[in-house]
């Protein structure tokens, strides 16, 4: 596609980061990027377009295409948090790192019941991320209708561990 064209030569990949053995693929050149990040941003949503209310970016990388995404598409955006940033009364879900476990959180209430959910992030590695972002999302009363990322490892079964039926799309896989 277009967007694979103009997103993937500015994907930089990084060896040993952050521990030994690990190749991390870093977005911000692409975020950098006007026409790239604009493509990037715009690919996300259109597998799910006209089929979602409001876009779920998880902290901190997915709130820069969810925001981006959300203002093209024309819908809201709802940032998913690491624990203990929001203010008001909020729904935990913990998931699995590689040593110990972390949380997301949403408030309550934040969208009316029903509402038509499209999680975006960056990358979907093990999966335990955006799983933990679906949970929130039906545990909330809202509809999750997919994921979108922008870079899929798939050496790491992400997109197994998901629910079974859960749609997922990836612009780049690796
Ligand atoms: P998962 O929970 O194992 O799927 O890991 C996904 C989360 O870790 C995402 O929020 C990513 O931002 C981050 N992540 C994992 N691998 C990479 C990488 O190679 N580059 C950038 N972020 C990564």
């Amino acid at each position: 596609s277009e967007a694979r064209a103009i997103v993937e030569p500015r994907i930089a990949t990084i060896p040993d980061f952050p521990e030994p053995g690990i190749l991390f693929r870093d977005l911000t050149p692409v975020f950098a990027d006007g026409p790239a990040f604009h493509a990037l941003s715009e690919s996300l949503t259109l597998p799910f377009a006209g089929r979602f209310d409001v876009l779920a970016g998880v902290e901190a990388r997915g709130f820069l295409l969810a925001a981006a995404g959300s203002v093209l598409a024309g819908t809201g955006v709802l940032p998913v948090r690491k624990a203990g940033k929001l203010p008001r009364k909020v729904l935990t879900e913990e998931y699995a790192l590689e040593y110990g476990t972390a949380a997301l959180e949403v408030h309550e209430g934040e969208l009316p019941p029903g509402t038509r959910v499209l999680i975006v992030d960056d990358v979907l590695a093990t999966g335990g991320t955006v799983g933990a972002a679906a949970r929130l999302v039906e545990r909330a009363g809202w509809e999750v209708v997919g994921v979108s990322v922008a870079i899929e490892l798939e050496g790491l079964g992400g997109r197994a561990a998901l629910p079974d039926g859960l749609e997922v799309y990836s612009l780049l896989q690796y």
